[in-house]
C-alpha cells in the first residue's frame, strides 16, 4: 500500500525507483513489500553511541539534549514477499520492570504489536523472525509475559532465526555484554531457535552477511528488490552518523574490527548504490552513501515506501 499521491518522476540515476518529489519516498515495482515497524522510541547516552569521538564532533551529525542523551528508535523491518512475512528484529519488549525502562528513557509513543497492527498485521501473521543479534533491544519484543507471569512467544507461528555464533556467545556472555543478554529473552527461544551457521542466501531475495565487530556473528541482511539493494544495518551502522568510519559505539566488543568491516562495506555500498536502512536513527530511516574528501557520508536521506 502506498498512500502518497505526490508528483512522481522517474529517477534516472537509480532506475528501479519512482521518486516522490516532496518526501524522497522511494517505492519499488516488485510485489515484495518492505515495511518499517517502529517498536520503541527511547534515548541513549551519547557517549555510549559514539565511543571515543568527542561530543563537539558527533553533535554536528546527531541531535543531543542537555543531559547528553540522544533520541533512538528500534526500527524493525517487515518483509512481506506474498508468501512469507519476515520480521527483522523485535525491539526491547515490555516485560521488564520500571527501572529497566527508566534507564532506556522509553517513551510510550510506539510499541511493536501496535505498530504491526497499524501496518495491517497480527502477530500470528509473522512467519519468520530474523534476529540480527540477541542484545536486549533487538530480541526483547519476541517474548512477553502473560497474565500469569509466564514467558510467552509473541510470534507463535514464526520460525525464529539467529546465527549460531551469536547464540553460543549469548548463552555464555562475557562480563561486558552480560547485562544485554537477559535470560528471560533467551530461555523461551531455547527449544525453537534455528541456528544459521554460515552467511549466504536466506530467501531468493535476502542474503545474510555476518559481522563481528559489534558482537559475535551479527547478521546484516541485504534485500534485493528489482534493481535496488537495501541493507538492514542493525548495530553494524546504527545511524546515518555512524557512516563516519571512526564513529564506533562504545559497546562494540571489537572496535578495530568494527571499523575495518565498516570500511570494506561502505566502499561497496557507495560503488553499488546500496540503500542503507538504519535501525536506530531517530531522524533518518535510510539513505545512500557518498565518498567525500572527508570520507564516507550520508548522500541522500530516503524513506522506504511500502507502508
Ligand atoms: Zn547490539
Amino acid at each position: 500500500m502506498n498512500h502518497d499521491s505526490g508528483f512522481r518522476i522517474h529517477d534516472s540515476n537509480h532506475h528501479s525507483q519512482i521518486t516522490d518529489h516532496r518526501s524522497s519516498r522511494i517505492s519499488y515495482l516488485s510485489c515484495m513489500k518492505l515495511i518499517p515497524i517502529i517498536a520503541d522510541s527511547w534515548r541513549m547516552d551519547g557517549g555510549v553511541a559514539f565511543g571515543v569521538i568527542p561530543k563537539s564532533l558527533w553533535q554536528r551529525y546527531y541531535p543531543v539534549d542537555e543531559n547528553n542523551t540522544i533520541p533512538i528508535v528500534s526500527r524493525c523491518l517487515l518483509i512481506d514477499d506474498g508468501e512469507r512475512r519476515i520480521l527483522i528484529d523485535t525491539g526491547m519488549g515490555r516485560k521488564q520492570d520500571k527501572r529497566y525502562y527508566s534507564f532506556k528513557y522509553l517513551s510510550e509513543e510506539f510499541d511493536l504489536v501496535s505498530s504491526l497492527a497499524s501496518a495491517g498485521y497480527e502477530p500470528s501473521d509473522i512467519t519468520d523472525v530474523l534476529f540480527t543479534h540477541l542484545h536486549d533491544d533487538h530480541v526483547g519484543g519476541a517474548v512477553y509475559r502473560d497474565a500469569d507471569g509466564r514467558l510467552m512467544l509473541q510470534f507463535p507461528c514464526a520460525r525464529h532465526w539467529v546465527s549460531s555464533a551469536q547464540w553460543k556467545w549469548a548463552l555464555n556472555p562475557n562480563k561486558r555484554e552480560g547485562a544485554s543478554y537477559l535470560p528471560e529473552n533467551l530461555q523461551p527461544l531455547k527449544d525453537i531457535i534455528i541456528l544459521i551457521d554460515e552467511p549466504g542466501d536466506f530467501t531468493d531475495e535476502i542474503r545474510l552477511a555476518f559481522h563481528s565487530g559489534h558482537t559475535m556473528g551479527q547478521i546484516v541482511p541485504t534485500i534485493q528488490k528489482n534493481d535496488a539493494t537495501i541493507v538492514y544495518c542493525g548495530d553494524f551502522i546504527p545511524s546515518a552518523a555512524h557512516i563516519h568510519v571512526p564513529f564506533i559505539a562504545s559497546v562494540d566488543i571489537q572496535p578495530l574490527l568494527a571499523m575495518e568491516e565498516k570500511e570494506v562495506f561502505l566502499e561497496m555500498a557507495q560503488e553499488l548504490g546500496y540503500v542503507l536502512f538504519f535501525e536506530h536513527d531517530a531522524v533518518n530511516e535510510a539513505g545512500r552513501v557518498e565518498l567525500t574528501e572527508k570520507g564516507y557520508r550520508l548522500a541522500d536521506p530516503l524513506v522506504i515506501g511500502d507502508r
